[in-house]
């Protein structure tokens, strides 16, 4: 699988793929990192300068690496490890056999992340998810009755109706078909048009608002609306988003990011590790084979306590052993709760405004439960039914998701038993990893009575929540009504001309800065909005054939909403 999602020139619209172009601010990300003339040229005397890059997930390290090619020296400070949340922790004792613990299945829209797997040569696999080929079957267990299904048409009516109702509510409520025609055809216009109009009505409501109040779930069941917040369609259970802003499950499912979804084989935190060993053809000043790796020395600096302003418009960073350093650029990609919580930023760094944009982004908890097995038993046929005798399962118990993982002929397999998100992922979250692992299998038991999946568990359970580990705080925001106004803000602070001086040179990016938390495209993108902040900070230029995000914003900006 390649990054040749992106549309040819050459292909009709309407069979270009769906990709995420958009709807808030359609810049083709991935046009821009793929054109031959490159992303930009610094001023002679500031190549080889150092930038700070604080946080070595996927946002920082792309733009570590993209500076590194324009000839600054990135100069990572990681509180944690390289991945951030992109990461696979291996199984002790076996070889390559990991689990996701943060994100773990990628949609093909995401053509700027794909672009990076393809550079450094990382394969994927469908992701098993529900009622695709890739999960073979799918158990529904809802109010204690588990329905076995290979696709949707195995299962009863009830759940048909549903699915038809969910598209009718998007195509009356959000002109689904035609904003999926836009992005297709990549046409900024159109785009904008049915977006702009949708903002002001949506900012306010909820995604439970939406759906409770569209004709077409009224005029069904609640039945119908628990189904749909239960199962879903695509990925599973939708109820834990309920109480979001309704733009932030349109940007979802205009630009497929519930779609055609892949898993990184070997694990995904391969990602940003290979982008920190990888040496670059085509580099300004740099000699060949340098490397994000080679000009750290082997490590990242170690996590940041303190952000204060310097002579001359330079930032000081201060690592937590107290070691201070001078640069002319920083570029923070931690949550931004961590601003105000973990490191000291001086005030005037920010307007107030940002401010209160950085500290009311809301978080979602999510809490992961895995375990390693000797074998994918699950594929094992049930002689009185002939049906696998496990399948993935989506449930309303306490494991939500359960994912089976199939790593290959002769390797042990791996279940995660559960994956969930808010009250779910909090109930869990006092609780040691064998209490979690005995709640779960005491609940998959309800549902597959003859299967005793515990003989096959081998190996160390493995769990995360991500709301207890103080380098986090929450997994990812998920923005409430009324937020459009604090997303704006903190997306639009890359381009800086109207900032007041003391406020220019510190940028921020990652899932927190995205219109799509939760999808590691949206922290990537916003990491390359920075490498134009930065470039344009330290008085470079992008080519005239290749222009940047911040050139084309005044013609693509998103809208912006009176305070
Ligand atoms: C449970 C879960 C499931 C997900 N599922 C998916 C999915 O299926 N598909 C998808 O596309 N995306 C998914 N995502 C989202 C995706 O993982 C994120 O968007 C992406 O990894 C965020 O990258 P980032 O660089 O913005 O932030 P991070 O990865 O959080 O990187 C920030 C880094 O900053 C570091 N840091 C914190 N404090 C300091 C400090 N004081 N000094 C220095 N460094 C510091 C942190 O340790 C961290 O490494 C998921 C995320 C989670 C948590």
């Amino acid at each position: 699988m390649t990054a040749s999602h992106v549309p040819a020139v050459s292909e009709p619209a309407d069979k270009r793929p769906i990709t995420y172009f958009g709807p808030d601010f359609p810049f083709a990300f991935d046009d821009w990192i793929k054109h031959p003339a490159g992303l930009g040229k610094l001023p002679d005397d500031k190549l080889g300068s150092e930038v700070a890059i604080v946080g070595a997930g996927a946002a920082g390290m792309v733009a570590a690496f993209e500076l590194m090619k324009l000839g600054l020296k990135p100069v990572i400070y990681e509180a944690a490890r390289i991945g951030g949340r992109l990461r696979s922790v291996p199984f002790e004792g076996a070889e390559g056999i990991v689990a996701e613990l943060g994100g773990m299945r990628f949609p093909t829209c995401s053509t700027a992340f794909f672009h990076y797997l393809d550079q450094i040569g990382l394969e994927t696999t469908p992701f098993p998810n529900p009622l695709t080929s890739a999960s073979r079957s799918t158990v529904v267990d809802l109010a204690g009755q588990p329905l076995y299904a290979e696709k949707l048409e195995d299962l009863p009516k009830v759940f048909h109706e549903v699915a038809a109702a969910w598209a009718e509510a998007l195509e009356h409520g959000a002109q689904f078909s035609a904003m999926q025609a836009a992005i297709r055809a990549r046409d900024v216009r159109r785009i904008k048009e049915i977006w702009n109009r949708l903002i002001p009505i949506w900012d306010d409501r909820t995604f439970y608002g939406f759906i409770a109040t569209s004709d077409a779930f009224m005029r069904r069941s609640f039945r119908h609306l628990e189904i749909f917040g239960q199962v879903g369609f695509g990925t599973g259970g939708w109820d834990t988003d309920f109480p979001n802003s309704m733009l932030e499950i349109l940007r979802v499912v205009y630009t497929n990011c519930d779609e055609d979804q892949r898993l990184v084989t070997g694990g995904v935190e391969q990602m940003p590790r290979r982008l920190w060993k990888m040496q670059p053809d085509k580099m300004a000043h740099w000699p060949r084979g340098t490397s994000l790796e080679t000009l750290h020395a082997g490590a990242p600096r170690p996590g940041v306590v303190r952000i204060a302003p310097a002579a001359g418009g330079r930032f000081a960073i201060t690592d937590r052993w107290g070691a201070t350093r001078e640069f002319p650029a920083v570029l923070v990609t931690c949550q931004s709760w961590l601003l105000t919580t973990h490191i000291e930023v001086a005030e005037q760094m920010f307007s107030q405004k940002h401010w209160m944009a950085l500290d009311r982004t809301r978080y979602m908890q999510s809490a992961k439960t895995f375990v390693m097995v000797d074998r994918p038993f699950w594929k094992d046929k049930d002689p009185k039914t002939g049906r696998d005798v496990m399948s993935m399962t989506l449930s309303d118990r306490l494991t939500r998701g359960t994912y089976l993982f199939d790593n290959g002929p002769g390797k042990p397999g791996v279940i995660c038993l559960s994956y969930s998100w808010m009250g779910d992922a909090l109930k869990l979250l006092p609780l040691p990893v064998e209490k979690r692992v005995k709640l779960m299998l005491n609940a998959l038991k309800q549902v597959y009575p003859n299967v005793d999946i515990a003989s096959h568990i081998i190996g160390d359970p493995i769990t995360v929540s991500w709301e207890s580990d103080p380098n986090f705080l929450g997994a990812f925001k998920g923005a409430l009504p009324g937020h459009y106004r604090y997303n704006h803000r903190m997306y639009c602070h890359f381009v800086q001309n109207q900032l007041p001086p003391q406020e220019r040179g510190i940028f921020i990016a990652g899932d927190d800065v995205s219109w799509t938390p939760g999808w590691v495209e949206g922290a990537v993108t916003t990491g390359l909005n920075a490498v134009w902040g930065i470039l344009k900070h330290l008085g470079g230029e992008t080519p005239k054939e290749n222009p940047g995000p911040g050139d084309r914003f005044e013609e693509l900006k998103p809208m912006a909403l009176p305070d």
